[in-house]
């Protein structure tokens, strides 16, 4: 595996939690707020005073579609594309496992390993997450 991080140094943190199996976001320390993906300026009061904090990993599926075209090798259709909202607050543009899922479906983190890269988090649909 490459010791690749995919974009700036901001979302090494977030890499370094997905090898561990944690999803890790940033939270502002002034306001509290979170957000993903990870910026230099809190969204909600522009404060520099970002930290990288565990998050739940558990958060509701705001949108979804069933993807049936190939878009590019390794991601064969069909698969679910998400926009789940975490219970944290963000919302992230995500995959969710198996052959269902629905507006309104409580969701748990997983994660789709990759030899040549750090996992990816996938979402299962769980009504007890
Ligand atoms: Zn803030």
């Amino acid at each position: 595996m490459t010791d690749l991080y995919y974009g700036d140094p901001l979302s090494r943190a977030f890499w370094d939690g997905a090898r561990n199996g944690v999803l890790v976001l940033q939270r502002c320390a002034d306001c509290g707020r979170w957000q993903h993906y990870p910026r230099p300026l809190c969204l909600g009061c522009e404060s520099t005073s970002l930290e990288s904090v565990p998050a739940s990993g558990l958060g509701t599926i705001y949108s979804c579609t069933t993807v049936r075209i190939s878009a590019r090798p390794g991601l064969e259709p069909p698969y679910i594309a998400a926009i789940v909202e975490l219970d944290e607050g963000p919302r992230m543009l995500t995959n969710v496992a198996g052959d269902t899922a629905r507006i309104g479906d409580r969701v748990r983190i997983g994660w789709r390993h990759r030899t040549d890269a750090p996992p990816l988090p996938i979402f299962t649909v769980d009504a007890d997450a």
